[in-house]
């Protein structure tokens, strides 16, 4: 098949290209290359050869998007690009909404104009917002109610596709699928595309840099939520496991419909059992220091992952957190300054 992989040279977007380029697919990258790395698309190129093609390219460049769908005769996007952070979220709004909504935006107008009706859109536990403990674990009737500008982002490009897929009069119907994340982690078992963003926000790179000395401690945002130990909850997949929810679900794509699984391990960690664990791969102490709650922050999130097993057969196989966490180490190690 030929795809068109929007953030592909992100984390999670660089890890679905590796395996369709592994698996004899044709891919085309579009990337800005703002929080994306040549580096990974080396790492592209040197497992695909030819059958990669890269993209320096903004979603908002409707032309060049149009353009690659054309050339490249693409039959489905996988939509990775995006912002992520949920604390930056809460500092700049505006961009959040232009990248990850208008930016979907111009890329679902560059698909209609060439025809092009299969995506599979990366979508996130944050747009269900700060549910009561009751509705833990989420599914996906769970209400969908954002708390940051995050999670709005992406529920508002899901409802964009919800309202294309059910487009009256439409000859050629949208087939739109949402998979919505929970906490990603890990990496390529060949260590040939890993974690790194810059700046890094998320807890486990951040303990695995103290581990490598690259950061002094870790800060502990909030030790007073209504959780076992206090800190945050979180349920973490492994990258490859996610990987495998989207090739799941190129098969559960469906002509004027949207359809959407949560994909998560179905249990939650501590930020305090995330740092113990961390602790127990590396050997190192891992200073800690309890600081403020970061602003946009639920209490818990974690998965029922019932319905992507039951619709897709897929099952996490990446489910103790140890060997999550040594995934992700076995990368840092080696590339402690990541892509750079
Ligand atoms: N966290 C933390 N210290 C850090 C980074 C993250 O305590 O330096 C916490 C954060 O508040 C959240 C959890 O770790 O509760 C996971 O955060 P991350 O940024 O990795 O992912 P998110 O859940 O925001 O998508």
């Amino acid at each position: 098949m030929r795809f068109l992989v929007t953030g592909g040279a992100g984390y999670i977007g660089s890890h679905a290209c590796l395996r369709l380029l592994d698996d004899g697919h044709v891919v085309t990258v579009v990337d800005n290359l703002v929080r994306g790395h040549r580096g990974a698309v080396d790492a592209l190129r040197a497992a695909g050869g030819a059958r990669l093609a890269f993209l320096e390219a903004d979603l908002a460049d409707t032309a060049t998007l149009e353009r690659a769908l054309r050339d490249d005769r693409i039959d489905t996007v996988l939509h990775f690009a995006g912002l992520t952070n949920v604390g930056e979220s809460m500092e700049q709004p505006l961009e959040y909404h232009r990248t990850n909504c208008a930016g979907g935006i111009s890329l679902l107008q560059a698909m209609k104009t060439t025809g092009v009706r299969r995506i599979i859109f990366s979508s996130t536990a944050a747009t269900y917002g700060e549910p009561p403990q009751s509705a833990m674990p989420l599914t996906e009737s769970t209400p969908q109610c954002p708390i940051n500008p995050y999670g709005r982002s992406k529920l508002q490009f899901e409802e964009v596709l919800r309202g294309e897929c059910a487009a009256l009069k439409e000859s050629s119907p949208l087939a739109a699928i949402a998979l919505r994340y929970f906490n990603v982690a890990g990496a390529d078992a060949k260590e040939r595309v890993g974690e790194d963003h810059r700046p890094e926000t998320h807890l486990i790179p951040i303990c695995l840099q103290v581990a490598l000395g690259a950061r002094p401690h870790l800060t502990i945002y909030g030790n007073d939520y209504e959780t076992p130990d206090g800190t945050c909850v979180r349920d973490y997949v492994h990258v490859e496991d996610l990987v495998d929810a989207h090739l799941a679900a190129l098969t559960a794509l469906t002509p004027a419909q949207f359809r959407c699984w949560n994909v998560g391990i179905g249990r939650g960690y501590s930020v305090r059992a995330v740092l113990e664990s961390c602790r127990r791969v590396t050997g190192h102490a891992i200073p800690a220091i309890d600081g403020p709650r970061r602003a946009g922050d639920p209490a818990a999130l974690y998965a029922d992952p019932t319905a992507i097993m039951r619709d897709m057969h897929w099952r996490a196989q990446w489910t103790d957190l140890d060997r999550i966490v040594s995934s992700a180490w076995k990368w840092m190690r080696a590339h402690p300054r990541g892509y750079a």
